[in-house]
């Protein structure tokens, strides 16, 4: 890592894969501050943690979202990089998803990654910093089970494009990584063992991906070493995207 890349936000950083990111940024020596909506368990494992600043946001409220960036800013002084990471799933076909449902999904996995970006793009571009949406493989093919979740990560990889093009001059990088599935309370709170055996047989290292596997993308997108890589949609799934197979 550049010596000059030394802080990075990470929402949805309490447990799963932002907890995994923020872990490995702090084993390159940034400092991270950590935002997540669930207090109690942020403080817990920000206690745990060295060169950390717990921020309870939620990232769908524009005003909480102001003041999370404000905070950030003040205590990083410099906004290296952001992880746009917090997200929530519906689980349902479009017949059986109210709208209060869809809008909780979007508010969070959509308006989430704008708002975020939006308040902190005058840091990120001061020092030409980069941005990592979480996206998913529900927004690279349609499914019958996770319409509100797939169609909000489908349009966050159009955000991101819409970030690098816009940003990009101010030597802002943005870039999506779309995680296959991994073990986490998102994911096992909606897969039964009926898809996590549809995903063993789709995927081609037929296996789950693990936080970390995850992780190592997202810090990889953050670095110098991806100094020329931006606008892109790198899927971490175990080659499932390179696949014809269906979601379950
Ligand atoms: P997780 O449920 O383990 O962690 C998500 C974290 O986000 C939690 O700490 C939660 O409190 C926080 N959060 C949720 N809504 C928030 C809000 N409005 N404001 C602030 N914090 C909020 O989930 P995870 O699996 O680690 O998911 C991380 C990201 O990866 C999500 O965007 C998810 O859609 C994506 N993803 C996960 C999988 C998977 O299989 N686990 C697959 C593809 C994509």
């Amino acid at each position: 890592m550049s010596m000059t890349r030394t802080t990075a936000i990470v929402t949805g950083a309490a447990r799963g894969i932002g907890l995994a990111t923020t872990d490995l940024f702090l084993a390159e020596g940034r400092r991270v501050a950590m935002v997540d909506r669930d207090a109690d368990e942020l403080q817990r494992v920000a206690a745990e943690r060295e060169n950390v600043i717990p921020i309870t946001c939620d990232v769908s409220d524009p005003e909480a979202v102001a003041a999370m960036a404000r905070r950030a800013v003040a205590d990083l002084g410099e906004v290296h990089a952001l992880v746009n990471n917090a997200g929530v799933a519906d689980f349902g076909p479009i017949d059986e998803c109210d709208f209060a449902t869809c809008q909780r999904v979007m508010g969070t996995n959509l308006d989430g990654v704008f708002l975020c970006s939006q308040a902190l793009s005058p840091a990120l571009r001061a020092v030409s910093g980069a941005i990592v949406n979480i996206a998913s493989i529900s927004g690279l093919r349609a499914s019958t089970l996770r319409v509100a979740y797939g169609t909000s990560k489908a349009a966050v990889i159009h955000l991101t494009r819409q970030q690098a093009a816009e940003w990009g001059e101010h030597g802002v990088r943005a870039n999506c990584v779309c995680p296959g599935p991994v073990r986490t309370k998102l994911a096992m709170a909606v897969h039964t063992q009926e898809i996590i055996d549809a995903y063993h047989d789709a995927i081609p290292l037929n296996r789950y991906g693990s936080e970390r596997e995850v992780a190592e993308v997202i810090c990889f997108l953050c670095s110098d070493r991806a100094a020329y890589v931006t606008g892109q949609t790198l899927a971490a799934d175990g080659g499932f995207e390179s696949t014809g197979v269906g979601l379950p």
